[in-house]
């Protein structure tokens, strides 16, 4: 399973696409903008393990603030939504405002509609991401994705209820190990994040999520089998939930 993967911006889309559908009981293809959602629910079609979802990468906000209305047109068919959320490093802090706007109206909007299940990125942002949450108490599930704020940020998104997507490439430092090990294991479900996601500059493919049992294993002081069955039951619980709004 993988429960984030950018699956249309591999170089060979569609044949990691038929892969993926071949290897993974399931895999959701989370888009970057709402015209690329478009675009890639009509290119990458046929298989009903892969999930294509609708998103706003913050980290493209600027460029895409346009297409917001779109995508909550988009958000009333579909039940799960990504990739969305904030991100607050320097590199971005410029459309700060611009990415805050779009991510309450986009949760603002999920609470309208009675619920939806969002892979959220919340890059030194986690703060805000969760401030957000809090004015809509039904926008439905988080799924924090690569999750790497403090140990104080992570209880906090604990306690709302968040859940986490995380894979090799957060977990190849030590210090990602490290946070790993503190996640709250009854709601963790394996991602790859390729091709964005890179390990020995090769990018993660969606079939990683032994690689991701395997060092969760490690971090949490049971065996890949145990972790991979964990992983593999909070996938269900995730996927029953996805299917339920
Ligand atoms: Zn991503």
């Amino acid at each position: 399973m993988d429960f984030h993967c950018h699956l249309d911006l591999y170089p060979n889309a569609r044949e990691v696409f038929k892969e993926a559908a071949q290897k993974n009981e399931f895999t959701w293809l989370v888009t970057t903008s709402p015209k690329a959602f478009v675009a890639t629910a009509r290119v990458l079609t046929g298989a009903a393990n892969v999930l294509v979802t609708p998103g706003l990468h913050p980290e493209i906000a600027h460029e895409r603030a346009g297409e917001l209305d779109l995508l909550l047109t988009q958000m009333g068919d579909v039940t799960a939504v990504g990739e969305v959320g904030l991100d607050g490093s320097s590199r971005y802090r410029k459309s700060y405002d611009v990415q805050r706007g779009l991510f309450e109206a986009i949760i603002e909007r999920s609470s309208a509609l009675g619920g939806r299940v969002l892979s959220i990125h919340s890059r030194q942002a986690v703060n805000d991401v969760l401030a957000v949450l809090d004015r809509h108490a039904r926008f439905g599930t988080a799924v924090m994705h690569w999750f790497t704020g403090t140990v104080k940020e992570l209880r906090a998104a604990e306690e709302r209820g968040c859940w986490f997507s995380i894979g090799p490439a957060a977990l190849a430092s030590s210090s990602g190990r490290a946070l790993a090990a503190k996640l709250p294991r009854h709601f963790v479900v394996p991602e790859s994040d390729g091709p964005f996601a890179q390990v020995d500059d090769k990018p993660v493919p969606p079939w990683s999520a032994d690689l991701t049992a395997r060092h969760l294993g490690q971090a949490w002081g049971i065996s890949t089998q145990e972790a991979a069955i964990l992983l593999s039951e909070n996938s269900h619980r995730l996927l029953r939930l996805i299917r339920q709004y």
